[in-house]
């Protein structure tokens, strides 16, 4: 074995023992696993942390628009942005019977967590009312049996409480990237803005969903500083994975795709970072990994996203379960 391969399993070594990965020992990882002896190493070790975490299980979560489009916020990925031609379009709300008809088909198909996803800085009071009206015609509908998530924008500490009340027990709220990178993707609020928010749904008493976007011109230590942020400071139960489609009409259009090679081992470096955190693979999962999707388990993942995305299609309920299935894998439905 070279002294660069075994730097990899000694890294693995130490997480597995429960020591956290130092960022130096982090970068040579990633440097390494762009080789193709490192990158099969890299999934073998995250493979191995996936295992003595959590088994052979894994979870599935689906999410509703609750408002789309016409967003103030310029974030550069985004097509709901109305700074960009796709976003320009009056917000569109859906109503509470489609919300809940949504969240009992992904029910049915044994997805244990739903989420309203809004556009927007915050949610008005008008937004903000339709959201706890459909989420209590979901309880009703789903006889309980879903974890009602939220991912609404930047929170007060009373919308907070009042989510909370109403049944959320998660929410998310993305922190994308790095500090450094956030500040030149987005120009119309702060990465601390996003942290504050954090703070304030930790505070009110939900857990919480935090992770990032990968492909819109990071570099690895955007991506491992994500990653460190997320293990130190904010220790999410949930951080969700999304890998960038290009939109036409957005400064983004144009970005090259991610490997899919690179995609697997910034999963697999997600595990390393956070051994013992469920990783969902969101966005983008169809579009960049194509016939590779089921190697996302091998690189450490534990958890998707089924059925539709917020802008984007996604890929029928049944051909994942039938991949999950092949897999060999058991589906958590307990909240
Ligand atoms: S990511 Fe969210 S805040 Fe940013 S433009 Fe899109 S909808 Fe608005």
């Amino acid at each position: 074995m070279s002294r660069d391969e075994s730097i990899i399993a000694r890294v693995a070594r130490e997480v597995l023992s429960g020591r956290d990965a130092n960022r130096e020992d982090l970068l040579d990882c990633a440097r390494l696993a762009g080789e193709a002896q490192g990158h099969y190493k890299l999934l073998y070790h995250a493979n191995q942390i996936r295992v003595k975490h959590f088994a052979n299980t894994v979870r599935l979560c689906a999410i509703g628009a609750g408002k789309v489009g016409a967003c103030s916020e310029d974030c550069k990925w985004c097509a709901q942005s109305a700074a960009f031609p796709p976003g320009r379009t009056p917000a569109e709300l859906a109503s509470t019977g489609d919300l809940s008809a949504l969240a009992c088909s992904a029910r049915r198909n044994r997805a244990s967590s739903f989420g309203i996803v809004n556009s927007g800085l915050k949610p008005g009071e008008t937004d903000f009312h339709a959201v706890l009206d459909a989420l209590g015609q979901i309880k009703s509908d789903a006889h309980g049996e879903m974890r009602l998530c939220a991912s609404l924008g930047a929170l007060t500490a009373d919308q907070a409480a009042e989510l909370l009340a109403a049944g959320v027990t998660r929410y998310n709220h993305n922190i994308e990237t790095s500090e450094r990178m956030y500040a030149r993707m987005v120009t119309t609020h702060a990465y601390q803005d996003r942290l504050d928010t954090l703070t304030i749904a930790r505070d009110a008493g939900m857990s919480l969903c935090v992770g990032g976007i990968f492909g819109i011109g990071e570099t690895w230590e955007d991506r491992i500083d994500m990653g460190l942020t997320l293990r130190d400071d904010i220790k999410p139960d949930v951080t969700p994975l999304n890998f960038l489609t290009p939109i036409p009409g957005t400064p983004l259009a144009g970005a090259e795709p991610l490997a899919v090679r690179e995609i697997l081992n910034i999963i697999a470096m997600h595990r390393i970072m956070l051994p013992t955190t469920d990783i969902k693979i969101a966005g983008g999962r169809e579009t960049n990994l194509r016939d590779m999707q089921s190697w996302i388990f091998y690189a450490g993942a534990t958890s998707i996203l089924v059925g539709n995305y917020l802008t984007t299609e996604g890929r029928s309920a049944d051909d994942d379960l039938t991949m999950i299935g092949d897999l060999g894998l058991m589906i958590v439905e307990e909240l």
